[in-house]
Protein backbone atom coordinates (compact mmCIF):
# COMPACT_ATOMS: atom_id res chain seq x y z
CA UNK A 1 0.00 0.00 0.00
CA UNK A 2 2.54 2.70 0.87
CA UNK A 3 4.29 2.18 -2.31
CA UNK A 4 0.88 3.29 -4.36
CA UNK A 5 0.21 6.24 -6.08
CA UNK A 6 -2.79 8.59 -4.99
CA UNK A 7 -3.88 7.51 -7.82
CA UNK A 8 -3.79 3.54 -6.93
CA UNK A 9 -5.36 4.69 -3.70
CA UNK A 10 -7.80 6.37 -4.95
CA UNK A 11 -9.09 3.32 -7.07
CA UNK A 12 -8.59 0.85 -4.81
CA UNK A 13 -10.82 3.37 -2.06
CA UNK A 14 -13.65 3.55 -4.93
CA UNK A 15 -13.48 -0.20 -5.52
CA UNK A 16 -13.82 -0.69 -1.69
CA UNK A 17 -10.49 -2.96 -1.48
CA UNK A 18 -9.73 -1.04 1.47
CA UNK A 19 -12.04 1.87 3.71
CA UNK A 20 -10.90 5.33 4.29
CA UNK A 21 -10.57 3.76 8.10
CA UNK A 22 -8.38 1.58 6.85
CA UNK A 23 -6.12 3.59 5.20
CA UNK A 24 -5.98 6.04 7.32
CA UNK A 25 -5.09 3.65 10.40
CA UNK A 26 -2.00 2.48 8.00
CA UNK A 27 -0.61 5.79 7.68
CA UNK A 28 -1.33 6.71 11.14
CA UNK A 29 0.48 3.83 12.66
CA UNK A 30 3.48 4.86 10.59
CA UNK A 31 3.19 8.45 11.70
CA UNK A 32 3.50 7.19 15.19
CA UNK A 33 5.94 4.71 14.63
CA UNK A 34 8.49 6.50 12.81
CA UNK A 35 7.82 10.32 14.47
CA UNK A 36 10.72 9.59 17.55
CA UNK A 37 13.32 8.76 15.25
CA UNK A 38 12.78 11.23 12.59
CA UNK A 39 11.02 14.17 13.87
CA UNK A 40 9.03 14.97 10.92
CA UNK A 41 5.98 15.67 12.86
CA UNK A 42 5.00 18.42 15.25
CA UNK A 43 1.18 16.62 15.97
CA UNK A 44 -0.48 13.48 14.76
CA UNK A 45 -4.30 13.32 14.88
CA UNK A 46 -5.26 10.87 16.72
CA UNK A 47 -8.65 11.85 16.90
CA UNK A 48 -9.76 11.57 13.04
CA UNK A 49 -14.03 12.39 13.90
CA UNK A 50 -16.32 9.04 12.52
CA UNK A 51 -18.23 12.40 10.67
CA UNK A 52 -14.99 13.28 8.90
CA UNK A 53 -14.39 9.79 7.68
CA UNK A 54 -18.25 9.01 6.66
CA UNK A 55 -17.71 12.28 4.90
CA UNK A 56 -15.01 11.06 3.11
CA UNK A 57 -16.67 7.90 2.51
CA UNK A 58 -19.92 9.80 1.13
CA UNK A 59 -17.47 12.08 -1.25
CA UNK A 60 -15.82 8.70 -2.78
CA UNK A 61 -19.10 8.55 -5.31
CA UNK A 62 -18.12 11.80 -6.34
CA UNK A 63 -16.17 11.91 -9.51
CA UNK A 64 -14.77 15.13 -9.15
CA UNK A 65 -13.36 14.28 -5.79
CA UNK A 66 -10.43 11.95 -6.78
CA UNK A 67 -8.62 12.75 -3.64
CA UNK A 68 -11.60 11.30 -0.56
CA UNK A 69 -10.37 9.35 1.64
CA UNK A 70 -6.46 9.84 1.15
CA UNK A 71 -4.90 10.73 4.38
CA UNK A 72 -2.06 14.07 4.26
CA UNK A 73 -0.16 16.31 6.40
CA UNK A 74 -0.21 19.97 6.30
CA UNK A 75 3.42 22.54 7.18
CA UNK A 76 2.65 23.59 10.32
CA UNK A 77 2.37 27.05 8.85
CA UNK A 78 -0.95 26.57 7.58
CA UNK A 79 -3.81 27.26 9.61
CA UNK A 80 -5.81 24.18 11.03
CA UNK A 81 -9.22 25.28 12.91
CA UNK A 82 -8.73 24.08 16.28
CA UNK A 83 -5.55 22.59 15.73
CA UNK A 84 -2.22 24.09 16.95
CA UNK A 85 -0.63 25.86 14.30
CA UNK A 86 3.08 26.65 15.79
CA UNK A 87 4.92 27.58 12.83
CA UNK A 88 8.23 25.64 14.33
CA UNK A 89 8.10 28.62 16.90
CA UNK A 90 7.89 29.37 20.50
CA UNK A 91 6.19 32.25 19.37
CA UNK A 92 2.74 30.22 18.55
CA UNK A 93 3.71 27.30 20.29
CA UNK A 94 0.26 27.62 22.15
CA UNK A 95 -1.68 29.04 19.20
CA UNK A 96 -4.68 27.27 17.74
CA UNK A 97 -6.25 28.96 15.03
CA UNK A 98 -10.13 29.32 14.77
CA UNK A 99 -10.51 28.99 10.95
CA UNK A 100 -8.54 27.15 8.19
CA UNK A 101 -6.30 28.72 5.16
CA UNK A 102 -8.09 27.90 2.25
CA UNK A 103 -5.26 25.58 0.75
CA UNK A 104 -6.90 23.53 4.42
CA UNK A 105 -10.47 24.23 3.39
CA UNK A 106 -9.65 23.23 0.29
CA UNK A 107 -8.36 19.62 0.47
CA UNK A 108 -10.67 19.04 3.32
CA UNK A 109 -13.34 19.84 0.52
CA UNK A 110 -12.25 17.35 -1.04
CA UNK A 111 -12.47 14.52 1.16
CA UNK A 112 -9.21 14.30 2.03
CA UNK A 113 -7.92 13.65 6.06
CA UNK A 114 -5.40 15.31 8.00
CA UNK A 115 -3.71 13.28 9.74
CA UNK A 116 -0.78 15.21 11.26
CA UNK A 117 1.46 18.78 10.81
CA UNK A 118 5.01 18.43 9.82
CA UNK A 119 7.58 20.37 11.31
CA UNK A 120 9.62 22.73 9.74
CA UNK A 121 12.43 25.52 10.41
CA UNK A 122 11.31 28.83 12.57
CA UNK A 123 8.86 30.87 10.33
CA UNK A 124 10.35 28.98 7.35
CA UNK A 125 13.51 30.54 7.52
CA UNK A 126 16.32 27.87 6.92
CA UNK A 127 17.53 24.98 4.50
CA UNK A 128 18.33 22.10 7.01
CA UNK A 129 14.80 22.31 9.50
CA UNK A 130 18.00 22.73 12.23
CA UNK A 131 16.04 25.91 13.47
CA UNK A 132 12.89 24.44 14.35
CA UNK A 133 11.80 25.29 18.46
CA UNK A 134 10.46 21.94 18.45
CA UNK A 135 14.19 20.06 17.67
CA UNK A 136 15.78 19.33 14.31
CA UNK A 137 14.22 16.77 12.17
CA UNK A 138 16.33 13.94 10.38
CA UNK A 139 16.66 12.77 6.74
CA UNK A 140 15.08 9.36 6.58
CA UNK A 141 17.48 8.25 4.24
CA UNK A 142 20.35 8.70 6.69
CA UNK A 143 19.30 10.00 10.17
CA UNK A 144 22.59 11.42 10.95
CA UNK A 145 21.70 14.50 8.24
CA UNK A 146 19.62 17.02 7.78
CA UNK A 147 15.96 16.59 5.53
CA UNK A 148 16.64 19.88 3.71
CA UNK A 149 14.28 22.95 4.60
CA UNK A 150 12.43 25.19 5.30
CA UNK A 151 9.75 21.99 4.70
CA UNK A 152 11.96 19.30 5.86
CA UNK A 153 9.17 18.12 8.10
CA UNK A 154 6.93 17.30 4.92
CA UNK A 155 9.60 16.30 3.27
CA UNK A 156 11.02 13.71 5.46
CA UNK A 157 7.52 12.45 6.04
CA UNK A 158 6.44 11.83 2.87
CA UNK A 159 10.62 9.92 2.19
CA UNK A 160 9.18 7.63 4.98
CA UNK A 161 5.70 7.45 3.80
CA UNK A 162 4.45 8.19 7.29
CA UNK A 163 1.98 10.05 5.03
CA UNK A 164 1.61 9.90 1.44
CA UNK A 165 1.56 13.43 0.80
CA UNK A 166 2.50 16.56 2.47
CA UNK A 167 1.53 20.31 1.76
CA UNK A 168 4.52 22.73 1.98
CA UNK A 169 5.46 26.20 1.25
CA UNK A 170 8.64 27.23 -0.61
CA UNK A 171 9.52 31.19 -0.08
CA UNK A 172 13.10 30.65 -1.52
CA UNK A 173 13.70 26.73 -2.23
CA UNK A 174 11.75 25.59 0.93
CA UNK A 175 9.77 22.56 -1.24
CA UNK A 176 12.52 21.78 -3.52
CA UNK A 177 15.65 21.62 -1.53
CA UNK A 178 14.44 19.47 1.04
CA UNK A 179 12.50 17.47 -1.98
CA UNK A 180 15.99 17.04 -3.43
CA UNK A 181 17.28 15.98 0.14
CA UNK A 182 14.74 13.58 0.56
CA UNK A 183 14.70 11.79 -2.57
CA UNK A 184 10.63 12.70 -3.71
CA UNK A 185 8.79 15.08 -6.10
CA UNK A 186 8.08 18.34 -4.75
CA UNK A 187 6.40 21.61 -6.94
CA UNK A 188 6.19 25.20 -5.86
CA UNK A 189 3.64 26.67 -8.24
CA UNK A 190 3.74 30.04 -9.81
CA UNK A 191 3.14 32.61 -7.56
CA UNK A 192 -0.55 33.68 -7.68
CA UNK A 193 -1.88 30.15 -7.86
CA UNK A 194 -2.44 28.73 -4.07
CA UNK A 195 -4.05 30.95 -2.24
CA UNK A 196 -1.85 32.52 1.44
CA UNK A 197 -4.72 33.18 2.77
CA UNK A 198 -3.98 31.16 6.54
CA UNK A 199 -0.57 30.60 5.73
CA UNK A 200 1.55 32.35 8.46
CA UNK A 201 3.89 34.63 6.16
CA UNK A 202 7.76 35.16 5.84
CA UNK A 203 8.39 36.83 2.96
CA UNK A 204 4.54 37.90 1.45
CA UNK A 205 5.92 38.43 -2.06
CA UNK A 206 7.83 35.17 -2.38
CA UNK A 207 5.75 32.58 -0.44
CA UNK A 208 4.13 30.24 -2.35
CA UNK A 209 2.15 26.85 -1.09
CA UNK A 210 2.74 23.69 -2.75
CA UNK A 211 3.15 20.19 -2.49
CA UNK A 212 5.31 17.00 -2.10
CA UNK A 213 4.31 13.64 -3.03
CA UNK A 214 6.42 10.34 -4.37
CA UNK A 215 5.66 11.34 -8.03
CA UNK A 216 4.63 14.61 -9.96
CA UNK A 217 1.48 12.59 -11.00
CA UNK A 218 0.47 12.55 -7.39
CA UNK A 219 1.82 16.47 -6.75
CA UNK A 220 -0.20 17.52 -9.88
CA UNK A 221 -3.70 15.77 -8.70
CA UNK A 222 -3.14 17.51 -5.31
CA UNK A 223 -1.63 20.91 -6.65
CA UNK A 224 -4.66 21.17 -8.93
CA UNK A 225 -7.32 20.89 -5.89
CA UNK A 226 -4.84 23.47 -4.19
CA UNK A 227 -5.64 26.07 -6.75
CA UNK A 228 -7.97 29.07 -7.84
CA UNK A 229 -8.48 32.59 -7.25
CA UNK A 230 -8.92 33.53 -3.52
CA UNK A 231 -10.35 36.74 -2.37
CA UNK A 232 -9.11 36.52 0.52
CA UNK A 233 -5.19 37.04 -0.79
CA UNK A 234 -5.30 39.76 -2.37
CA UNK A 235 -1.79 38.40 -4.49
CA UNK A 236 -4.53 35.40 -5.76
CA UNK A 237 -4.76 35.20 -9.54
CA UNK A 238 -7.80 35.90 -11.27
CA UNK A 239 -7.24 32.95 -13.12
CA UNK A 240 -5.89 30.78 -10.46
CA UNK A 241 -7.91 27.64 -11.46
CA UNK A 242 -5.61 24.74 -12.78
CA UNK A 243 -6.17 21.29 -13.66
CA UNK A 244 -3.66 18.97 -13.72
CA UNK A 245 -3.64 16.44 -17.16
CA UNK A 246 -1.00 13.19 -16.93
CA UNK A 247 0.97 13.24 -20.58
CA UNK A 248 0.22 9.76 -22.09
CA UNK A 249 3.65 7.79 -22.82
CA UNK A 250 7.24 9.17 -22.26
CA UNK A 251 7.84 10.70 -25.60
CA UNK A 252 9.01 14.54 -25.07
CA UNK A 253 9.44 15.10 -29.02
CA UNK A 254 8.97 18.78 -29.71
CA UNK A 255 9.91 19.96 -26.14
CA UNK A 256 12.64 22.76 -25.61
CA UNK A 257 14.71 22.09 -22.22
CA UNK A 258 16.96 24.78 -21.63
CA UNK A 259 20.30 24.32 -19.99
CA UNK A 260 22.36 26.56 -18.00
CA UNK A 261 25.82 25.19 -18.84
CA UNK A 262 27.81 27.61 -15.80
CA UNK A 263 25.17 26.31 -13.44
CA UNK A 264 26.05 22.94 -14.06
CA UNK A 265 30.42 23.17 -14.39
CA UNK A 266 30.01 25.03 -11.97
CA UNK A 267 28.94 22.19 -9.19
CA UNK A 268 32.22 21.41 -7.29
CA UNK A 269 30.26 17.85 -6.80
CA UNK A 270 31.53 15.18 -8.98
CA UNK A 271 28.70 12.83 -8.65
CA UNK A 272 25.65 15.44 -8.36
CA UNK A 273 27.17 16.79 -11.84
CA UNK A 274 27.39 13.23 -13.17
CA UNK A 275 24.04 12.48 -12.25
CA UNK A 276 22.60 15.87 -13.41
CA UNK A 277 24.06 15.25 -16.73
CA UNK A 278 22.88 11.73 -16.80
CA UNK A 279 19.27 13.11 -16.40
CA UNK A 280 19.44 15.45 -18.88
CA UNK A 281 21.01 13.21 -21.23
CA UNK A 282 17.91 11.31 -20.50
CA UNK A 283 15.58 13.78 -21.57
CA UNK A 284 17.37 13.55 -24.62
CA UNK A 285 17.35 10.38 -25.68
CA UNK A 286 13.23 11.21 -24.95
CA UNK A 287 13.10 13.29 -27.38
CA UNK A 288 13.73 17.09 -25.56
CA UNK A 289 15.69 19.08 -27.64
CA UNK A 290 18.34 20.61 -25.48
CA UNK A 291 18.85 24.36 -26.00
CA UNK A 292 21.73 26.35 -23.82
CA UNK A 293 20.20 29.49 -22.51
CA UNK A 294 21.85 32.07 -20.01
CA UNK A 295 20.51 34.30 -17.27
CA UNK A 296 23.27 36.96 -16.80
CA UNK A 297 21.82 38.29 -13.59
CA UNK A 298 21.10 35.24 -11.67
CA UNK A 299 24.55 34.83 -9.43
CA UNK A 300 23.03 38.29 -7.96
CA UNK A 301 19.74 36.31 -7.05
CA UNK A 302 21.18 35.27 -3.35
CA UNK A 303 22.35 38.75 -2.42
CA UNK A 304 19.50 40.12 -3.52
CA UNK A 305 17.18 37.95 -1.65
CA UNK A 306 18.66 38.04 1.85
CA UNK A 307 17.85 41.91 1.61
CA UNK A 308 14.29 41.30 0.09
CA UNK A 309 12.96 38.14 2.41
CA UNK A 310 14.43 39.31 5.46
CA UNK A 311 12.84 42.87 4.93
CA UNK A 312 9.49 41.81 4.20
CA UNK A 313 9.90 39.26 7.34
CA UNK A 314 10.50 41.99 9.71
CA UNK A 315 7.53 43.99 8.69
CA UNK A 316 5.31 40.57 9.10
CA UNK A 317 6.58 39.36 12.13
CA UNK A 318 6.10 43.05 13.49
CA UNK A 319 2.61 41.31 14.57
CA UNK A 320 3.66 39.34 17.07
CA UNK A 321 4.29 41.09 19.97
CA UNK A 322 2.87 39.52 22.82
CA UNK A 323 -0.30 41.76 22.60
CA UNK A 324 -1.95 41.42 19.13
CA UNK A 325 -0.39 38.12 18.19
CA UNK A 326 1.72 35.81 20.32
CA UNK A 327 4.04 34.49 22.95
CA UNK A 328 3.64 37.01 25.89
CA UNK A 329 6.55 37.37 28.21
CA UNK A 330 5.68 36.86 32.24
CA UNK A 331 8.79 38.39 33.58
CA UNK A 332 8.14 42.21 31.87
CA UNK A 333 7.34 45.14 34.75
CA UNK A 334 6.76 47.76 31.73
CA UNK A 335 5.82 48.24 28.29
CA UNK A 336 8.98 48.49 26.49
CA UNK A 337 9.89 45.26 28.49
CA UNK A 338 7.14 43.33 28.21
CA UNK A 339 7.98 44.04 24.04
CA UNK A 340 11.36 43.26 24.04
CA UNK A 341 11.32 39.84 26.56
CA UNK A 342 8.15 38.81 24.42
CA UNK A 343 10.21 38.79 21.40
CA UNK A 344 13.27 37.38 22.48
CA UNK A 345 11.82 34.34 24.51
CA UNK A 346 9.59 33.99 21.60
CA UNK A 347 11.67 34.33 18.46
CA UNK A 348 14.91 32.02 17.69
CA UNK A 349 18.26 32.89 17.05
CA UNK A 350 18.17 32.71 13.01
CA UNK A 351 14.49 34.89 12.42
CA UNK A 352 15.57 37.50 15.15
CA UNK A 353 18.89 38.01 13.02
CA UNK A 354 16.57 38.11 10.15
CA UNK A 355 14.13 40.57 11.71
CA UNK A 356 17.10 42.88 12.34
CA UNK A 357 18.89 42.56 9.38
CA UNK A 358 15.54 43.56 7.39
CA UNK A 359 14.42 46.40 9.49
CA UNK A 360 18.35 47.67 8.86
CA UNK A 361 18.16 47.27 4.93
CA UNK A 362 14.69 49.26 5.13
CA UNK A 363 15.77 52.21 7.79
CA UNK A 364 16.21 55.46 6.24
CA UNK A 365 19.75 56.25 4.76
CA UNK A 366 20.07 52.25 3.65
CA UNK A 367 16.77 51.87 1.97
CA UNK A 368 18.36 53.38 -1.33
CA UNK A 369 21.04 51.54 -1.25
CA UNK A 370 19.87 47.86 -0.28
CA UNK A 371 15.82 46.98 -0.21
CA UNK A 372 15.67 49.25 -3.84
CA UNK A 373 18.88 47.89 -5.21
CA UNK A 374 17.45 44.04 -4.62
CA UNK A 375 14.21 45.12 -5.89
CA UNK A 376 16.34 46.19 -9.36
CA UNK A 377 18.08 43.08 -9.30
CA UNK A 378 14.73 41.44 -8.98
CA UNK A 379 13.48 42.57 -11.91
CA UNK A 380 16.57 42.37 -14.22
CA UNK A 381 16.28 38.46 -13.01
CA UNK A 382 13.10 38.15 -13.96
CA UNK A 383 13.69 39.67 -17.50
CA UNK A 384 16.34 37.15 -17.89
CA UNK A 385 14.02 34.87 -17.13
CA UNK A 386 11.61 36.14 -19.99
CA UNK A 387 14.19 36.33 -22.59
CA UNK A 388 15.27 32.80 -22.04
CA UNK A 389 11.55 31.20 -22.19
CA UNK A 390 11.44 33.05 -25.66
CA UNK A 391 13.74 30.05 -26.52
CA UNK A 392 13.05 27.22 -24.27
CA UNK A 393 9.93 25.26 -22.43
CA UNK A 394 10.89 24.52 -19.43
CA UNK A 395 15.07 24.93 -18.15
CA UNK A 396 16.78 21.77 -16.49
CA UNK A 397 18.86 22.97 -13.44
CA UNK A 398 20.44 21.34 -10.17
CA UNK A 399 18.43 22.21 -7.11
CA UNK A 400 21.59 22.10 -4.77
CA UNK A 401 24.96 21.95 -4.95
CA UNK A 402 25.74 19.63 -2.43
CA UNK A 403 23.50 16.40 -0.73
CA UNK A 404 21.81 16.11 2.15
CA UNK A 405 24.76 17.70 5.08
CA UNK A 406 25.21 16.26 8.40
CA UNK A 407 22.93 17.57 11.34
CA UNK A 408 25.29 20.65 12.88
CA UNK A 409 27.66 20.76 9.73
CA UNK A 410 26.48 23.80 8.98
CA UNK A 411 27.40 26.41 11.75
CA UNK A 412 27.89 29.48 9.56
CA UNK A 413 24.54 30.82 8.72
CA UNK A 414 26.32 32.52 4.89
CA UNK A 415 27.17 29.11 3.62
CA UNK A 416 23.61 28.10 4.58
CA UNK A 417 22.43 30.50 2.04
CA UNK A 418 24.72 30.26 -0.52
CA UNK A 419 23.74 26.92 -0.99
CA UNK A 420 20.20 28.31 -2.13
CA UNK A 421 22.08 29.56 -5.37
CA UNK A 422 20.09 27.61 -8.05
CA UNK A 423 16.77 27.61 -5.74
CA UNK A 424 16.52 31.53 -5.20
CA UNK A 425 16.14 32.55 -9.11
CA UNK A 426 12.76 31.03 -9.74
CA UNK A 427 11.18 32.38 -6.40
CA UNK A 428 12.36 35.95 -7.45
CA UNK A 429 10.43 35.68 -10.77
CA UNK A 430 8.03 34.12 -9.39
CA UNK A 431 8.08 31.08 -11.38
CA UNK A 432 6.72 27.50 -11.37
CA UNK A 433 9.37 25.05 -10.59
CA UNK A 434 10.28 21.20 -9.09
CA UNK A 435 12.87 18.96 -7.88
CA UNK A 436 12.44 15.69 -9.16
CA UNK A 437 14.72 12.53 -7.51
CA UNK A 438 17.80 11.57 -10.31
CA UNK A 439 20.41 9.01 -9.86
CA UNK A 440 21.87 9.32 -6.30
CA UNK A 441 25.22 10.56 -5.16
CA UNK A 442 27.37 9.47 -2.60
CA UNK A 443 24.56 7.00 -1.87
CA UNK A 444 21.99 9.89 -1.14
CA UNK A 445 19.15 11.47 -2.95
CA UNK A 446 19.61 13.89 -5.78
CA UNK A 447 16.80 16.70 -7.51
CA UNK A 448 16.99 17.75 -10.49
CA UNK A 449 15.24 21.42 -10.84
CA UNK A 450 12.95 21.96 -13.72
CA UNK A 451 11.46 25.95 -14.03
CA UNK A 452 8.33 26.57 -15.88
CA UNK A 453 7.15 30.04 -17.74
CA UNK A 454 4.66 31.78 -15.45
CA UNK A 455 1.95 29.72 -14.94
CA UNK A 456 3.35 26.62 -16.92
CA UNK A 457 2.15 24.24 -14.01
CA UNK A 458 1.08 21.52 -16.89
CA UNK A 459 4.91 21.93 -18.60
CA UNK A 460 7.04 21.19 -15.40
CA UNK A 461 4.99 18.43 -13.90
CA UNK A 462 4.39 16.85 -17.73
CA UNK A 463 7.95 16.87 -18.35
CA UNK A 464 8.69 15.42 -14.70
CA UNK A 465 5.82 12.81 -15.42
CA UNK A 466 7.35 11.48 -18.57
CA UNK A 467 10.83 11.26 -17.13
CA UNK A 468 9.70 9.30 -14.24
CA UNK A 469 7.67 6.71 -16.61
CA UNK A 470 11.60 6.69 -18.39
CA UNK A 471 13.25 6.16 -15.02
CA UNK A 472 12.80 4.41 -11.47
CA UNK A 473 14.64 7.17 -9.09
CA UNK A 474 11.36 8.55 -7.91
CA UNK A 475 10.32 5.07 -6.86
CA UNK A 476 13.49 4.48 -4.58
CA UNK A 477 13.03 4.20 -0.70
CA UNK A 478 14.81 4.42 2.57
CA UNK A 479 15.21 0.71 2.73
CA UNK A 480 14.33 1.05 6.70
CA UNK A 481 10.88 2.47 5.62
CA UNK A 482 9.70 -0.06 3.24
N1 LIG B 1 16.49 28.72 2.62
C1 LIG B 1 15.78 29.91 2.31
C2 LIG B 1 15.71 30.78 3.53
O1 LIG B 1 16.22 30.41 4.52
C3 LIG B 1 14.43 29.60 1.77
C4 LIG B 1 13.39 29.39 2.81
C5 LIG B 1 12.03 29.17 2.22
O2 LIG B 1 11.88 28.94 1.01
N2 LIG B 1 11.02 29.28 3.08
O3 LIG B 1 15.16 31.83 3.51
Amino acid sequence: MIQSSIRAMADMLRSKQISVAELCSIYFDRAQAFNEQTGALLSINDDISPQELIQAEQALSNDSHLLAGVPLAHKDLFCTQGVTTTCGSNMLANFVPPYDATVVAQLKNQGMITVAKANMDEFAMGSSNEHSAFGPVKNPWDLSRVPGGSSGGSAAAVAARMVPVATATDTGGSIRQPAAFCGITGVKPSYGRVSRYGMVAFASSLDQGGVMASSADDCGLVLSAMTGHDAMDSTSHPDAAWQWQAPQGDELKGMKVGIISDWIDGLQDEAIKNSTLEAIETLKTQGAELVEVDLPHAHLAVAAYYVIAPAECSSNLSRFDGVRYGHRSASAVDLEQMYINSRSEGFGEEVQKRIMLGTWALSSGYYDAYYLKAQKIRRLISQDFQKAFQQVDVIAAPVSPEVAFKLGEKSDGVSMYQADVFTIPASLAGLPCLSMPIAPAHGLPVGLQLIGRYFGEQDILGLAHQFQQATQWHQAMPEAYL
